[in-house]
């Protein structure tokens, strides 16, 4: 059986996968079980931050792997320490909760602000207000925060106590807080899954100031925008926000599973002995492989990503068959005349793997993809947007 008849044979139906059965790569390129090369636009959606195999995250990898690979969280080890300083000193925040995902990150910041809310003005207030169009998880908790009506259908009845709101509309956010006892604002500075739609900056900035006079905590999710893909270390240090919880996960360990919940110094002893847990979390393999990605993240590695998205936004922008771009630093989506399917259909084609969000062709390559990986696929992609 090939690998493609293996899967669809045994693994549940839950992805709607390409026809490509990929088995090595290196950097920005992959290869097929037919020897068959593609650029990498998507890095595995925003999680091999500096490509596929890349020899220093290996390196960290195999490092930890031949120290000591799991423990469990009855004890102390080194990487899951450092990264949470490194995270920490990045950021202002004052301590992290470590996890394995971006719904589990949600999940954690969920509950520590419910027992904010629960201790500072009475377990009532535990609504949580999130945005129309936004995609928090697939757990039953974070799939209820997910503003897209289409991922509950199935799934009732969903943990209660969650509200959404259309963005860049302060009114309604507003209304929302008169009419339940709210615990936190949780948002996507740019809301991925939901199209690529960067929130409004002076919408930010009311949102902001709105629960911060109404001591409501703002917690941001950056499971998608986080660790260096906007051009920032993470997406809310665009618009000036100090949030009071940060989530993240993808990116983070560079293709690793890990999710971190970054805690303020107003919510950092929430959390106390027994509150949570997570048996992989803070996996040192993981932890080591995050603390080299996040110690590559610097000054200048974050001035290529803005000078790689100026280079894709100006390019794009006035192609033909482009409709619109929008997103920031390497997260990009592009609006088509041509519908998206087609678009991506004929990119694999071309040797050319991109995403989707919505109804616009979705880019999210490594971190450090070389200037002429990314001029080749920017290339293949505007012949095909333009045919
Ligand atoms: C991908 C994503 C998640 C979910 O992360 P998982 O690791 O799949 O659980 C949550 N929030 C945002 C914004 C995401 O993009």
């Amino acid at each position: 059986m090939s690998i493609r008849e293996l899967d669809t044979a045994y693994v549940a139906g839950t992805y709607k996968r390409f026809p490509v059965e990929i088995v090595r790569g290196k950097g920005s390129v992959v290869e097929d079980v037919n020897g068959k090369k593609y650029i990498d636009m998507g890095s595995g959606i925003g999680v091999t931050s500096f490509g596929i195999a890349d020899d220093v995250w290996q390196q960290a990898v195999i490092d930890q792997i031949s120290q000591v690979q799991h423990m469990s969280n009855l004890y102390y080890t080194e990487p899951c320490a450092r990264l949470a300083q490194m995270l920490c000193a990045r950021t202002g925040m004052k301590k992290v909760f470590f996890s394995n995902s971006g719904a589990e990150a949600n999940e954690c910041a969920i509950k520590v602000a419910r027992k904010y809310a629960a201790e500072h003005k009475g377990a009532e207030y535990s609504t949580i207000i999130t945005l129309e169009n936004s995609f928090h998880g697939r757990t039953l908790t974070t799939l209820s925060a997910t503003g897209q009506a289409h991922y509950h259908e199935l799934f009732q009845p969903l943990t209660p106590g969650f509200v959404h709101v259309p963005a860049g509309d302060t009114d309604a956010l507003c209304k929302a807080a008169q009419e339940h006892k709210i615990a936190a604002v949780l948002i996507e500075c740019i809301q991925g899954e939901g199209g690529v739609v960067p929130l409004d900056a002076e919408y930010v900035k009311a949102l902001a100031a709105f629960t911060k006079d109404n001591d409501i905590l703002l917690m941001v999710d950056e499971v998608q925008t986080g660790n260096g893909r906007t051009g920032a270390l993470y997406a809310y240090m665009n618009y000036g926000l100090q949030p009071d919880v940060v989530s993240t996960a993808k990116g983070l360990a560079g293709g690793l599973p890990l999710g971190a919940t970054l805690l303020s110094e107003k919510v950092q002893n929430v959390l106390g002995y027994g509150d949570h847990g997570s048996t992989f979390g803070g996996n040192p393999v993981s932890c080591a492989a995050a603390c080299s990605i996040l110690s590559r993240i610097d000054d200048a590695l974050l001035a290529e990503v803005r000078e790689k998205s100026a280079y894709v936004f100006g390019t794009l922008s006035k192609a033909e068959g482009v409709e619109a771009v929008s997103g920031m630093g390497l997260m990009i989506g592009i609006k088509t005349k041509k519908p998206v399917a087609e678009v991506v259909a004929a990119c694999i084609e071309k040797g050319v793997l991109c995403l989707s969000a919505k109804d616009k062709l979705r880019l999210l390559p490594a971190l450090n993809i070389p200037t002429d990986v990314l001029q080749e696929a920017i290339g293949i992609i505007k012949e095909v947007i333009a045919e």
